[in-house]
């Protein structure tokens, strides 16, 4: 394992040896009740990064588009209660400046940003000189040029604690999956990229929650660093991806029965 990689998350002690690092927590931050009972019950799982849609660029328009910055004092009251760190999703520089004013630990960029370079190289400019952990998804579409290129953009202006998100990829008509796995591109990736951390998101591959535990499994039989897992405290009034997300009693359960010997090819 390069040691850089322990270096990713505001946890330097933790060794991606010895497990698969967990970020759990809701789709979207809705309310203040709803983010602060979801992380109660995540915390009594061991989860202590966070993990909450903010901003939430979405692909049709009329849909719930995040709460915006008014989740971000949530967040930080949140984090004087539990022993956590919240990671959320950034799209553009004005995000990353409220972000970073409000003390958030870890940005991600989503599927819907990676596939644009304009959008990725806001966002690196407005980290200029900035130490934080950033994690950037896959591109909707299977392009790994466009994956390779957003770590490039962000390495530019001297970034160094960088992840991948596996989430798969769009398809025409439905499949069982909400988004292919393509396993071949993460795979391709890390001969490509062996440094950086590859994580998968079994939520949105899956689309359902019934699928999250064979593609979490997969992803952990293929040596994959960690897993980020959406889980609400009430998944089925979710304002958004009520269908994929655990509670956390079930992300417990789920973490006790994955395998996580990590098996190398
Ligand atoms: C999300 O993480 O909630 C999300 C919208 O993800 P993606 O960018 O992978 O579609
Ligand atoms: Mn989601």
């Amino acid at each position: 394992m390069n040691p850089s990689m322990t270096n990713l998350f505001p946890f330097p002690e933790f060794n991606f040896e010895k497990a698969p690092f967990l970020i759990a927590g809701p789709c979207s931050a809705e309310t203040p009740e709803q983010l602060r009972a979801t992380v109660s019950e995540l915390v009594k799982q061991n989860i202590q990064l966070i993990r909450a849609g903010v901003w939430k660029p979405r692909t049709r328009p009329n849909g719930f588009e995040g709460i915006g910055a008014l989740a971000l004092p949530w967040i930080e009251s949140i984090k004087k209660e539990y022993p956590v760190r919240f990671a959320i999703e950034v799209a553009a520089a004005n995000h990353v400046e409220e972000a970073l004013k409000s003390g958030i630990d870890v940005l991600w960029i989503g599927a819907r940003s990676t596939v644009n370079p304009f959008t990725v190289q806001e966002i690196a400019e407005s980290l200029r000189g900035v130490d934080i952990p950033v994690l950037i998804k896959n591109p909707v579409n299977p392009d790994l040029a466009l994956w390779l290129g957003a770590f490039e953009r962000l390495e530019s202006v001297g970034l160094t604690r960088l992840g991948a998100i596996h989430r798969g990829f769009s398809n025409y008509r439905d499949t069982i999956h909400r988004n292919s796995p393509m396993w071949q591109i993460p795979i391709e990736f890390r001969t490509i990229r062996p440094e950086i951390p590859m994580i998968n998101d079994p939520s949105h591959i899956s689309g359902k929650r019934i699928l999250v535990p064979e593609i979490a499994q997969k992803a952990l039989d293929l040596n994959f660093d960690g897993l980020m897992i959406e889980s609400h405290y009430q998944p089925d009034t979710a304002w958004t991806d009520a269908a994929q997300q655990l509670t956390p009693e079930a992300l417990g359960e789920l973490i006790g029965y994955l395998k996580t010997r990590k098996i190398h090819f």
